[in-house]
């Protein structure tokens, strides 16, 4: 077993339950870790500050130059693993820059089976991501997908991909024979037809395999959630994209409508895809009604409440994690702020959108 990786304890009985399952555990006490099952213990100086701030059921790496890599934070949530950053589309607003996609490094398969062995059965959610996670081929997927379902049996577990590998039907054949017991897979509609979607990813056919990836889905009764990311280059086109999804997939789980994060190729092509959320809101409060009305699910990622109307405030969801997620010193005054996604940090710092703290003295 990989000894670099481990789970945290800070109750030594739970740490020496947590090794009788075959887990790699540091028992943190002060600046002290002790590694189960080696009974190992080692005296950290430089880390203390990191050591103070770990929680039972962290997932952390010790580096080779000493330091702690917090891999999953128990007190965030947010559990999940990045099979690789490679990905066979480019999308315009993308918040990845196509150069880490193309140079960072991919996580061993050894260390992503180790990392998925950390997590407890209890938990309550698990994120597949990439990059586009399916692209480190059909024998490390299965693994990875293996491992998720025996590690964790009552977990929630989300794909995130862009469904073009799942139009590959000797591929779709041999994983659906291994999903998780509470699977889904949430795959985005960037346009309403090929070319406004395949412009959008930079990819031809893209829109096509979307589509037949989309069918396999379906076809195997898997929950579906589709996602439209809103940006400038599509925000006319939203309506038709709820009109496509009614009319080919109305037994989607869900429809998420996405907020940009303002990173990576977002930024690089801001002119072309960068509105402030309040637009992306109204440009899509049409295609919402439209798709409610036809009994579908939605839900809004990404939307501070003071940006949309308050007739959604009930399908906006605290979408953001939480260490990407700031707040203005206004929002304190927000009686909404426990609830809200906030904004994204780069998003916050790139478009410096004006919030309008609810219930408060700018209400
Ligand atoms: S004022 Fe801040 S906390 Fe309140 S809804 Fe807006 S962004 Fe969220």
């Amino acid at each position: 077993m990989n000894k670099k990786m481990f789970v945290v304890s800070r109750d030594k009985k739970e740490a020496l339950e947590l090794s009788s399952q075959n887990k790699n555990v540091g028992y943190v006490k002060e600046n002290n870790i002790t590694f189960y099952p080696d009974d190992i213990s080692i005296v950290m100086k430089e880390s203390e500050t990191l050591l103070n701030d770990l929680n039972s059921h962290d997932i952390v790496e010790i580096c080779d130059n000493g330091k702690l890599y917090k891999w999953y934070s128990s007190k965030d949530g947010d559990a999940g693993i990045a099979t690789t950053p490679k990905c066979n589309s480019n999308c315009i607003m993308c918040p990845a820059f196509d150069f880490e996609r193309q140079k960072n490094p991919e996580m061993d398969i050894n260390d992503m089976i180790n990392f998925i062995r950390l997590f407890p059965k209890s938990l309550y959610h698990f994120t597949i991501t990439g990059g586009e996670p399916t692209l480190i081929g059909e024998e490390h997927f299965c693994k990875v997908l293996k491992t998720v379902s025996e590690t964790l049996p009552y977990t929630e577990v989300l794909l995130l991909t862009n469904g073009r590998s799942l139009a590959k039907e000797n591929f779709f054949r041999h994983i659906i024979k291994i999903l998780p017991n509470n699977f889904r897979v949430a795959i985005p509609i960037h346009g309403s037809d090929a070319q406004k979607h395949d412009y959008i990813v930079q990819s031809e056919n893209a829109f096509d395999q979307t589509l037949k990836g989309i069918y396999n889905v379906l076809k195997a009764g898997i929950f579906l959630e589709l996602r439209i990311v809103v940006s400038k280059l599509n925000k006319d086109d939203i309506t038709n994209i709820a009109k496509l999804i009614i009319d080919k997939f109305p037994e989607v789980g869900i429809v998420h409508f996405i907020g940009l994060e303002m990173r990576g190729n977002c930024i690089i092509y801001r002119d072309d895809t960068i509105i402030s959320y309040e637009e992306a809101f109204k440009s899509s409060a049409i295609a919402i009604d439209m798709l409610l009305n036809a009994g579908i699910n939605v839900g809004l990622y990404n939307f501070p409440y003071c940006m949309i109307d308050r007739y959604y405030w009930p399908i906006a969801q605290k979408s953001i994690s939480a260490y990407k997620s700031k707040f203005y010193e206004e929002c304190n005054e927000c009686i909404m702020k426990e609830q809200c996604c906030g904004l994204f940090t780069t998003s916050k710092a790139f478009l410096k959108p004006k919030v309008t703290p609810i219930g408060g003295k700018y209400d």
